[in-house]
């Protein structure tokens, strides 16, 4: 019987080897101070192997097939309502039924108690099926899991110290809604001006007399917004500079605000409706996820957090949501790769079956080596995700201020919220872009049948390309790990000298050579940092131009605004952002290989593409991009002067 999980040996190794499991069951199973929960770390893994294998092969069975019939059909708007067709309606009953609708949800609220990377790993179990279906199926139990982290850390949960079980929270409503499958969330940022730059949207929560926030404003673009609850971003405070980019985002608060409320059962349900889907978007693929606009007219929600907090409250959310992407991305290429690589093995073509000619053998393996490379980057960030926020919980809320716990907790919170942070924005963007490529790739192996309905590559390929987009677009995922880097470099940077001194030793004397080759390309993408930053300073000030990082004085490293400032480093963001992709890579593959050989075959197939790759990004970094910069300053120059 086909497995989705059982078939594939890369992400099994995770579960086998490759996750450090121990710490997660710890915190999940709080302890083991649960007396309904499992004793044991084996018992808890052998249960998260058995979730992943059903999921992997109710995708198999139920969702892939249908994802043509899901394709085709798409959704329906009548009367501001969105409506599922057969097959969409078919998955998502079934998916009820299994009690998948809130996996990662805490046993005492109705949920399957599984940590967050199983349920992501589920995801992009479901993405390889259909990667619409993925998407609206996490906009099920994550948004439960969004509200209740919501309520925790705003201090309205009570949490039994002695179990660390739930007792009851702000959230209940909602959260009991989606543990029984009868309700979804979504997250409602976007506007018609305001996309990536949140700070100049314009819908308004007002705080009424009578003590009721009361949201207005339309909302676009938003995946599985007929949903009856919404994590609403809305502007409480006046734009403190109003017009600039960016301005503003100070000003904004998140609210829960619930756009509808239903009576009755079955044929005789009536709804009453608090705000209005006004159409669903047309879209080039996805289509089993409503994508629709949605006007709120003085709806009442709920404010979450403190007011002003909203913008941050959102990249809580956006963290994980871009995490998701990551695995929603390795369900494409899986299913990209899988259909390439079983179609190239039966084409005949001059004389032998077309994965025998060496362009596209080279395509195939290039696509397998990527694929296990993207799933090393998404389990770390994944791991240090879960760590990371279970951690902060458990110093909030477990431990006693000021003990050792405490202080081991806020260690381990901040050690792994770090990690995350670096690494979420990288495998956001690599593999969006891959997936995208390697969906191209799918048709052009296919040839003809490609580009026809007849074997589903081209769908693929219309999937693939909202990946870049939502959730923040690939540009903003490297401007994003270009500041860190650079602001990282300007903070501390003595200690940037230090990684570049060891990672030029490890080049040289490590004993082995896998070592030595990692360590190399690092020195690539510390250079290309190099660089851009004494091309940032020759910007800020002459003097230190070609000075060593070490020695630029303390003042200079004061007042940096990267929006004036790293105008050359934002030119090459995404090349900057490519290479260290591929340094987060290899050197994750690295730490596997040091521990389970067989993962030095894996290590060296991707160093093998990646090191030239390095050196190609190296020499364009370095030798062009000063025309660009001085035409747009010639521009904006004019522009200012008259
Ligand atoms: C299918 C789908 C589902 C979606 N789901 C949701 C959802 O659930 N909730 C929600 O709130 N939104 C959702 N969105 C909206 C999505 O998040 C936005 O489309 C995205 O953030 C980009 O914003 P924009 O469309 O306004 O493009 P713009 O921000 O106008 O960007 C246009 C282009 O300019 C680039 N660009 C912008 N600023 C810069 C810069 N400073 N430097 C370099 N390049 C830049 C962008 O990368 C992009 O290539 C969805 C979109 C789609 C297509």
């Amino acid at each position: 019987m086909a497995n989705f999980f059982k078939d594939n040996a890369d992400l099994r190794y995770y579960f086998e080897r490759g996750i450090s499991w121990a710490p997660i069951v710890e915190f999940v199973e709080r302890e083991f101070k649960d007396p309904e929960g499992f004793s044991s770390v084996g018992e808890a893994v052998e249960f998260y192997t058995e979730v992943a294998s059903n999921v992997g092969e109710f995708v198999a069975k139920e969702v892939a097939p249908r994802a043509a019939q899901v394709d085709r059909e798409g959704l329906i708007y009548e009367d501001g309502e969105v409506i599922f067709p057969e097959a969409l309606t078919t998955i998502f009953k079934k998916i009820k039924r299994m009690g998948l609708s809130a996996m990662a949800v805490p046993r005492e609220l109705g949920g399957l108690n599984v940590p967050g990377i199983v349920y992501q790993i589920c995801n992009g179990l479901f993405a390889r099926g259909d990667v619409s279906v993925c998407a609206h199926n996490g906009f099920h139990g994550g948004m439960a899991m969004i509200a209740l982290l919501y309520s925790i850390h705003e201090g309205t949960t009570e949490i039994d110290r002695e179990t660390g079980c739930v007792v009851s929270t702000r959230f209940q409503e909602m959260i009991d809604d989606i543990v029984a499958g009868e309700a979804w969330g979504s997250m409602d940022l976007t506007e018609s001006n305001a996309g990536s730059d949140l700070g100049v949207l314009r819908t308004k929560g007002v705080l009424g007399d009578d003590g009721v926030w009361r949201v207005s404003g339309e909302k676009i673009f938003i995946t599985s917004g007929h949903a009856k609850w919404h994590f609403v971003l809305a502007r409480t405070e006046p734009a403190p500079t109003e017009g600039g980019p960016g301005a503003g985002l100070d000003g904004l608060s998140l609210f829960l605000v619930k756009a509808y409320d239903e009576k009755g059962r079955g044929k005789k349900k009536t709804k009453t409706w608090y705000a209005r889907v006004e159409r669903i978007e047309e879209k080039l693929g996805h289509h089993g996820s409503a994508t629709v606009a949605i006007t709120f007219d003085e709806t009442p929600g709920e404010l979450i957090g403190e007011r002003g907090d909203g913008f941050k409250l959102m990249l809580f959310l956006m963290n994980n949501a871009r995490i998701g992407v990551g695995f929603e991305s390795l369900g494409v290429m899986e299913a990209a790769w899988r259909l390439a690589r079983d179609y190239a093995a039966e084409r005949p073509s001059m004389g032998k079956t077309i994965d025998r000619h060496e362009m596209i053998a080279d395509y195939l393996d290039e696509m397998q080596t990527d694929i296990q490379g993207l799933r090393a980057i998404v389990m770390r960030a994944a791991f240090h995700e879960e760590i990371n926020q279970r951690a902060r919980l458990a110093r909030d809320h477990y431990a006693e201020p000021g003990s050792a716990q405490y202080k081991r907790f806020d260690a381990e919170h901040k050690k792994h919220r770090a990690y995350a942070r670096k690494l979420t924005p990288l495998l956001k963007y690599f593999g969006a872009e891959k997936a995208v490529d390697m969906a191209r790739q799918c048709v052009q192996i296919h040839g003809g049948v490609g580009y026809t309905r007849e074997y589903g590559a081209e769908k693929l390929l219309r999937d693939a390309m909202v990946l870049p987009i939502y959730e923040g677009t690939s540009q903003i995922q490297a401007l994003m790990a270009m500041k860190d880097a650079l602001v990282g470099i300007i903070k501390e940077p003595q200690a940037f000298v230090s990684r570049m001194a060891g990672a030029r030793w490890r080049s040289l004397s490590a004993r082995d050579p896998l070592e030595r080759r990692v360590a190399k390309l690092e020195l690539l993408e510390l250079s290309v940092q190099q660089h851009l930053m004494q091309k940032t300073a020759a910007g800020k000030l002459k003097s230190l131009s070609g000075k060593p990082i070490g020695e630029w004085p303390e003042r200079f490293l004061q007042n940096w605004d990267p929006k004036r400032d790293f105008a050359f480093a934002m030119l090459h963001a995404e090349r900057l952002c490519q290479i260290m992709c591929d340094v987060a890579i290899c050197k994750t593959l690295w730490h596997q290989a040091r521990r389970h050989s067989d993962r030095r075959a894996v290590l060296a197939r991707y160093l093998e593409r990646a090191e030239p790759r390095g050196r190609y990004l190296h020499d364009v970094i370095t030798t062009t991009g000063e025309r660009i910069i001085a035409e747009l300053a010639g521009e904006d120059g004019a522009e200012a002067a008259g």
